[in-house]
């Protein structure tokens, strides 16, 4: 181990070849060559004499997640709007959302008109605390939107018995955590829907992508038509060359639908997705087990509850005062900088979140009552305040690697804190923000 850190010029613990991600399952090629050739592209081309791979995806990851039905869409984003609207969420209705979670989570609900009511986290998990959530119950609740955050679940005995307490619909933001459990059950078949995104540094993924998945026919049929311009699937194949959607709607939609070219990727991705949870969570708990014995590194508990482990972030909490009073951004990039692998900072609360800005959309201001319903500045957050400045997250594809190239994390994390003084102090005590 050098004598002096890499953010100070000195040699880093280790060079590593961390793996790549996204990374193509064997078989991906032929089956996008194989769309390519089809002469069906999308969900709405015409019928080629099978079932589309965007149909052939929704049962498969209905199959996986254990629930009746699934809608694909072309992002998370997209998921989340239509699983709102058919759970009739509309214009001034209220839907909790955490204050530490991707914009879209808040951003969404801004988008069917109503209002995220944000509420604090719970310090241990990182995901919504059920405290908050029943604070924030008013007769105006429509839905509480759980997301299950890096690679914790929110408590859902708690939300859910809350839920059904006040006749309010629960919604599980599974963007982070596909094949999670909690007792037994996939993330996302708990609540009334579950939506996923997979995007490009999600556990699944097509670049772009999502799905809403639920246990309610009546729901389905909404977030179908919801997500294909109101166009409902014919109840028998059509002839050859003929539409498979038809334009027979009880409801108005848009088209949020995923590609063939996507759905044939998410195809062959989700043949392995159990298999990398697998070695993430392996790795992980070695990872764990040796930051332990780092003073100051405390990596981010889950609740017992959960019974299969995913990993979108692996977070820990950095204790400044155990690196020479060195901010959490400086432990961030001098750790960053010995293994030689991206290191982020956490969120920053919803609140001041610099990608959250509802009074800066007019389409949002639909009154001065509204304008002051949407101010984010209106919600206090200690918690995920906190969250933000202390916690550091390293994307899931450092857990694909070989066990000891893992272990590095943790040599990084002791040399950084035995030579943190040699980190130059911030001039105002507070250190950089960004990574
Ligand atoms: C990624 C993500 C989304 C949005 O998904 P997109 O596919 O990018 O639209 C929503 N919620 C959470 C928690 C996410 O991580």
């Amino acid at each position: 181990m050098g004598q002096s850190l890499a953010v100070t010029g000195g040699a880093p613990v280790a060079t590593i070849d961390w793996p790549v991600w996204p990374r193509p399952v064997t078989g991906t090629d032929q089956l996008v060559a194989d769309v390519l050739g089809s002469g069906r592209w999308a969900l709405s081309g015409p019928w080629k004499g099978r079932r589309s791979h965007e149909q052939e995806f929704a049962r498969r990851f209905a199959a996986y997640n254990e629930v009746e039905h699934c809608v694909p869409t072309a992002n998370g984003t997209s998921a989340l709007v239509i699983a709102l609207e058919a759970l009739g969420v509309g214009a001034g209705d209220e839907v909790i959302v955490p204050g530490l979670t991707w914009v879209a989570s808040a951003s969404a609900v801004l988008n069917v008109n109503a209002v995220p009511v944000i509420v604090d986290i719970d310090p241990a998990t990182l995901c919504l605390d059920p405290a908050a959530v029943e604070a924030a119950i008013t007769a105006r609740t429509r839905a509480i939107n759980v997301v299950h955050l890096y690679s914790s679940m929110a408590d859902m005995d708690a939300i859910l018995a809350i839920g059904a307490r006040h006749g309010v619909p629960v919604l599980e933001d599974c963007a982070q955590a596909h094949g999670a459990r909690w007792r037994g059950r996939r993330a996302g078949s708990l609540g009334r829907v579950g939506t996923f995104s997979m995007q490009q540094t999600k556990l699944l993924t097509a670049g772009e992508g999502g799905a809403a998945i639920t246990g309610d026919p009546d729901l389905f049929d909404a977030m179908f038509q919801l997500r294909a311009d109101g166009r409902r699937l014919a109840p028998q194949p059509p002839g050859d060359d003929r539409m498979e959607l038809i334009e027979r709607s009880s409801l108005m939609g848009n088209n949020y639908c995923l590609s063939e070219f996507g759905a044939a990727v998410l195809l062959s991705g989700l043949e392995v997705l159990d298999k990398e949870n697998e070695i993430r969570a392996a790795n992980a708990a070695r990872l764990t087990a040796r930051l332990r014995e780092v003073p100051g590194v405390d990596p981010i508990r889950r609740l017992p509850g959960v019974t299969g482990d995913t990993y979108y972030q692996y977070a820990v909490r950095v204790d400044p005062e155990a690196f020479a009073a060195r901010s959490a951004g400086q432990v961030c990039r001098a750790v960053e900088m010995e293994i030689g692998f991206p290191v982020s900072r956490c969120y920053p609360p919803l609140n001041r979140n610099p990608l959250y800005q509802p009074l800066g959309k007019r389409r949002y201001l639909l009154s001065d009552e509204h304008r002051d319903r949407i101010d984010p500045s209106r919600f206090e957050l200690p918690n995920a305040e906190r969250a933000s400045a202390e916690v550091l997250t390293f994307h899931h594809s450092l857990l694909l690697a070989r066990p000891a190239d893992v272990d590095v994390v943790a040599e990084a994390f002791a040399k950084v804190r035995r030579l943190a003084a040699s980190i130059p102090a911030p001039a105002n005590g507070t250190g950089p923000a960004e990574s």
